[in-house]
């Protein structure tokens, strides 16, 4: 499902800074070369999670589901001098690919890179962290929140991709629900009623929900 007009959105493209030579070079070689290429960020959202970060200023981001490191590089760019990403993944056939972008970047030495089962990971994390990207399995997104919102500084702020599952969040009762987007349904909804967050959810691309710890 389309959110948006593709004029509308071509517009808000073309009003948005241009992506630099190696986002559009991730975007192009995620194309040609690795499966489920719809998962990248690209240029609109890319250039948002930057804006975001840079007016935050994090000294530590959390980025749960590093892909092909598009994401990852758009918010590095926006951490405190001495600040960190760490960002995890499952998928280590991706590990070669995404150490060279990242080493590309010029900022290789703020992001920390680790293969793994991210619901293994993050319990040994310390925190605290002042920003969260959630963008893996939909299935544990309550999951990863649970196990994060302990070590988020106050004023720290959770980003939740995919929140609006291409539409399927609205499908009628009449019709299956399947455990992705019952996942989905069930996160936004604990988002929502959450005390210790306050939210917004944006119909930016998929959905992103933006959570800010009280
Ligand atoms: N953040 C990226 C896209 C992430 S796609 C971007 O915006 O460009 C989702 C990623 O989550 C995939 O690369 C997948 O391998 C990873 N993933 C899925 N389950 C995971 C798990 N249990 N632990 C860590 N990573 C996982
Ligand atoms: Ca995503």
């Amino acid at each position: 499902m389309e959110f948006i007009d593709p004029a509308l959105l071509t517009y808000c493209e073309t009003h948005s800074s241009e992506e630099d030579y190696l986002l559009k070079k991730i975007a192009r070689e995620t194309q040609a070369k690795v499966m489920m290429p719809r998962m990248i960020s690209g240029h609109l959202q890319g250039k948002m999670l930057e804006l975001f970060t840079k007016m935050k200023n994090p000294k530590t981001i959390l980025e749960i589901g590093t892909y092909t490191g598009y994401s990852g590089i758009c918010m590095a760019r926006g951490l405190d001098k001495d600040g960190k990403l760490i960002t995890l993944d499952i998928n280590d056939e991706l590990e070669v690919m995404v150490r060279g972008f990242f080493e590309e970047s010029g900022i290789n030495d703020k992001i920390d890179y680790r293969l793994g089962n991210a619901m293994e990971i993050i319990p040994t994390l310390p925190g605290p962290f002042d920003m969260v990207f959630i963008d893996a399995d939909k299935i544990n997104y309550i999951n990863y929140y649970e196990l994060i919102i302990d070590k988020m500084n106050p004023g720290g702020i959770i980003l939740a991709d995919n929140v609006l599952w291409s539409g399927k969040i609205l499908a009628d009762e009449s019709r299956q629900i399947d455990k992705n987007t019952q996942a989905i349904l069930d996160f936004n909804a604990l988002i929502q009623n959450d005390p210790r967050v306050e939210n917004a959810l944006l119909p930016i691309r998929d959905g992103v929900m933006m959570a800010r710890k009280i």
